[in-house]
Order: structure tokens, then C-alpha cells, then sequence
């Protein structure tokens, strides 16, 4: 089957039913749910932007010769990877990059594990075949993805076994002939429900030891698998215009605990059972996480130049932008958006073959940037917070423009330098729904969180980083030093 199209989509998640939960109560058809639709709508559109600009958003697939999606491709020269990059930025720039899992970001995961599948055999041959399998299934049927990696917080002091309820985290109740029994919770879904199905994979962060191996699970099923439940958080769109809520109106992807009651899943959906070590390798030894980063660190190039344009746009139109410290900020987000693309560029132009044949992006580029972004990523919030001042919160909505008793008041009251009142409350009520809303406030945890805690991805990152070049520059310095000390008894 070729890529889907958006009503394609749409189709799917109408016929999928799946068992999930907004508000405290089921729902029975997500695509028209006044939660969802706007999202799905968004994410039709990514589906039917393959369409519009198929040259850029699809390729032949290797085993049918269909057009499928571009970033399902597995690269093989630099060509190759900056087209990929190329069709994850333009369905960036459909949602602004407000859309942290637009399809691209798991279509990359499950490539590289598709392709770089050998971990998966050590324990035995079947689920290295079934990484290969399961990504020839979601490229050549453009299977839409939500993951689960970290299970829920209860007490974090203790391991999995140790925790007073230790069935609360996904774990594996039964080994069968023909498949495994898993139940329990794991967290947090984002799309949870919206998606076609759900990848269940280790943390990309956290280490368990062996005697956590029951809870060491890699799987992927269909999202309406009986026994599985998607619980919704209370949704950040409140159904109004896109006007008076431009962003979370059209792009609140919702996040969902995910509930498992005696699940069960076929042999050849699953991919680890019961093995901490591999879960332990399992995104850096496939490379996953590499090319995850390289659709991560290109969303977020196009997020910036977005922040960056919103500031711009609120400096002149309340004529602030001759101030000092107003342009010292304005350049502090120019400084992030050249520096992130600094990063894309060596991580590309640097780019190796694995031993799989996958051109991979140099990682220390991509490293950096995935662990300095969510630490900056607060700070540009901030700055279009300190610039908007009074006008993020004196943001009257577009019926108030209407009201005839008001409607003339507000208009001459929120007149900018360069702007009439409407449009300065448009741009405004834009940098509010960035950073100040529901919506905006989320948007600063997700970057900072999603790619797991920034605080031990640090520590990794020290650990892992080769320091001895740097002491011996330091010790060779030191020596030269010495060389020129004159004892103050020897000068007499
Ligand atoms: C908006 C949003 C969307 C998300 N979407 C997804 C998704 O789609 N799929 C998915 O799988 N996950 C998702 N996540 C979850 C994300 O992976 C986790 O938030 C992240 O891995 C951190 O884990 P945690 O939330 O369990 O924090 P915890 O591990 O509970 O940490 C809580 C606090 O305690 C500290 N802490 C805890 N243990 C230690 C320790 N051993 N050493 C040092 N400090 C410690 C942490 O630094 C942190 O400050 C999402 C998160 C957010 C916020």
C-alpha cells in the first residue's frame, strides 16, 4: 500500500475504536471529539502534505516500488539523509514545530531498528526478524505511531520489584506458544489514542538491572489490542477559534497514561522479553536515538526560527526594538537558532555508514544539541514573557472586537506602533498560546522532558564524553610552564 493521505488516516482511527479516555469518559469516535479533531485535522494535513509535495515527501520503497514516506527512508548517502531531514522540516513548518511527534520522529526510530536489528537476536533469532519485519509493515502501510517508555513514578528511590504495588509498571505475566500476556501501566503517551499503534520500548535514559528483567519489554501492537486503555489528560484545547487560541486550537497533541489488562501480544510483534541488558542498549546500539535526534534538532531549528519570528514581530509592533536589552534578547534567540543549525550541518556533512549501510549523523553534533536544547528552551520562553510584558495578559478575544459596546474601545486601545489593535491582539494572543498558556506552558515541559530527564542525559553525557585530550592539553601546558620557574634564591 502506498503512504496514506489524511482522509486515509482519519478512516483508521474512525474504524480502530480504541478504548479511549478524556474527561471520565470513554469516547467513542476520537475524530470527531471535540478533544481530538482539531489535532487530527493536523495531522491529516501532514499525511496529505506527501501529496502535495510527493518530490520531497516520498520514495520508492525497496521491496514494492510504491511511494511511501520519505522519513521511513533508510539513508544511504548524505543525499539521502538531507532529504529526509528536508521532509521532516516541511511538516515542521505546517504546525510551526508545535508538533513534537509528527510521524517522522518514530518513523526514524523504527528504521533504525528495523535495519540495525543484530541486539535483538542475542537473545533469540526471531525478534531480530521481527525489527525488520515490523518496519517494512509501518513504512509500506504508513502506520502511524505513539510510544511508551517510562513507567509511572510511584516511588523512584526503589526498582520496579521493590515498589509496594510492584504490578503497577508493564510487566510480563506469561510466556505462551503463541505470544506473551503483559499487564500494568506505562507512561506518557503523547498522541496516545490518535495513533494507528503504540511502540512499547525501554527508557532511553534509565538503566535497569536483571532483577528488573520482567519488567524489560520491547513491543509493538495495534492501539484497539483489547486490554489496552489510552487515559487522556484534560485537553488544553477548549474548542474555541484558532484565532483566539492559534496554537492549541490546531496542535495540542494530548498525552495519555497507557493501561495494559492481560494484553496480548504475538511473537512476532515483540522484539525483547524479559531481558534488561538488551532494553539497556537497545537506542544506542541500533543507532536509534541518532536518527531520532537528527528529526529532533531539525524540528527544533524550525521551532526557533518561529520563536524568533514571533519576538521580532512583537518588537515592532509595540516599538520596543531600539531598546538595549530588548535586542541583546532578541539576539540571544538569533544566537540558538545559528547554533543549532551549526550543529545540523556537522552532524549531516559528517555523516558515516554504519555496518548496516544507514548514513548516520556524526552524534557529537547531535548530542549536544539534544542536551542543550531542552536547557534553553526555557529561556526563549522567557524572553518573549519578558518582551510581551502587559500585552500577554491585556489579550481581549476576537468577540470582543465584535461586541458593539466594546468593540471600538479595545480596537483603539490595543493599537501597536505598526499595527491596529486586531492584529496586535492576534499576535499577541500567538506569543501568549507559545509560552503562557496551557498549551505554551506545555510546550516548555515537553522540550524540556521528552527526551527523558535532562539532568541524567547530562550525567551520561559527562560520563560518556572523551575528557583525556583536555587533561593532557592541560598537563603538557602546565609542563611548559615549569620549565620557565626561576626560585626567587637563585636571582641573588
Ligand atoms: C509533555 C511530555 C510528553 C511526553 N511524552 C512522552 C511519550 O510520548 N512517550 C514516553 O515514553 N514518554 C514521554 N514523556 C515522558 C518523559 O520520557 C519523562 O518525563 C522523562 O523521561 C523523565 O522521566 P519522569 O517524568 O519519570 O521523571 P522522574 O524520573 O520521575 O524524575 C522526577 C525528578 O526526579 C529526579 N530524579 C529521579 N530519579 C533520579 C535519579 N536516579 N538521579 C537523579 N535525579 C533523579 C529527576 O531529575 C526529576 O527532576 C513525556 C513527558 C512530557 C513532560
Amino acid at each position: 500500500m502506498p503512504a496514506k493521505t489524511g482522509k486515509q488516516y482519519v478512516e483508521r482511527l474512525k474504524r480502530a475504536k480504541s478504548s479511549v479516555y478524556i474527561h471520565g469518559e470513554k469516547v467513542d469516535d476520537v475524530t470527531v471529539h471535540p478533544a481530538f479533531r482539531n489535532v487530527i485535522r493536523s495531522m491529516a494535513a501532514l499525511y496529505d502534505r506527501q501529496y502535495e509535495k510527493p518530490e520531497k515527501m516520498l520514495y520508492r520503497s525497496p521491496t514494492t516500488g510504491q511511494p511511501v514516506g520519505m522519513t521511513f527512508i533508510q539513508p544511504t548517502t548524505i543525499e539521502e539523509l538531507i532529504a529526509r531531514r528536508e521532509a521532516t522540516q516541511e511538516w515542521a513548518r505546517l504546525s510551526a514545530g508545535m508538533m513534537g511527534r509528527s510521524p517522522d520522529y518514530l518513523n526514524a526510530e523504527v528504521m533504525a531498528m528495523g535495519v540495525a536489528n543484530d541486539l535483538f537476536a542475542e537473545d533469540d533469532p526471531m525478534f531480530a526478524e521481527n525489527a525488520k519485519n515490523y518496519y517494512e509493515y509501518a513504512r509500506e502501510n504508513d502506520i502511524s505511531l505513539t510510544h511508551t517508555l517510562i513507567h509511572p513514578q510511584m516511588n523512584r528511590a526503589k526498582a520496579l520489584h521493590e515498589q509496594k504495588d510492584a504490578d503497577v509498571p508493564l510487566h510480563l505475566v506469561e510466556r505462551r506458544k503463541d505470544g506473551i500476556i503483559v499487564s500494568g501501566i506505562r507512561l506518557l503517551a503523547t498522541q496516545g489514542g490518535i495513533t494507528d499503534e503504540i511502540l512499547v520500548f525501554p527508557s532511553t535514559v534509565k538503566k535497569s538491572t536483571s532483577s528488573e528483567d520482567p519488567y524489560a519489554l520491547a513491543f509493538a501492537i495495534p492501539n484497539n489490542t483489547p486490554g489496552v486503555k489510552f487515559i487522556c489528560r484534560e485537553a488544553f484545547d477548549y474548542g474555541r477559534s484558532a484565532w483566539d487560541h492559534p496554537l492549541a486550537a490546531r496542535f495540542e497533541e494530548g498525552d495519555a497514561i497507557v493501561s495494559f489488562e492481560n494484553v496480548f501480544v504475538p511473537w512476532e510483534r515483540v522484539f525483547v522479553c524479559g531481558n534488561s541488558s538488551i532494553c539497556n542498549r537497545t537506542f544506542r546500539e541500533t543507532n536509534a536515538v541518532i536518527h531520532m535526534s537528527h528529526q529532533v534538532v531539525a524540528k527544533n531549528i524550525v521551532k526557533t526560527e518561529f520563536l524568533l519570528g514571533v519576538t521580532l514581530c512583537l518588537i515592532e509592533a509595540i516599538g520596543i526594538g531600539e531598546f538595549q536589552h530588548v535586542k541583546d534578547k532578541g539576539t540571544e534567540i538569533m544566537l540558538v537558532l545559528e547554533t543549532m543549525k551549526s550543529h545540523l550541518y556537522r552532524a549531516e556533512h559528517n555523516a558515516k555508514r554504519d555496518r548496516w549501510g544507514t548514513m548516520t549523523p556524526d552524534f557529537a553534533a547531535l548530542d549536544a544539541a539534544r542536551n542543550w536544547y531542552p536547557r534553553i528552551y526555557p529561556r526563549l520562553s522567557e524572553i518573549i514573557r519578558i518582551l510581551g510584558a502587559s500585552g500577554l495578559m491585556a489579550i481581549p478575544t476576537e468577540a470582543d472586537f465584535h461586541n458593539e459596546e466594546i468593540g471600538d474601545i479595545v480596537r483603539r486601545a490595543m493599537q501597536g506602533a505598526t499595527v491596529d489593535g486586531y492584529e496586535r491582539v492576534q499576535l499577541f494572543r500567538l506569543a501568549w498560546d507559545l509560552t503562557m498558556s496551557a498549551f505554551g506552558a506545555r510546550q516548555t515541559h515537553y522540550e524540556y522532558y521528552f527526551f527523558g530527564d535532562p539532568v541524567r542525559m547530562g550525567m551520561a553525557y559527562f560520563d560518556g564524553y572523551e575528557k583525556e585530550p583536555y587533561k593532557q592539553f592541560v598537563r603538557e601546558f602546565l609542563c611548559t610552564a615549569k620549565s620557565v620557574f626561576i626560585p626567587s634564591d637563585s636571582k641573588s
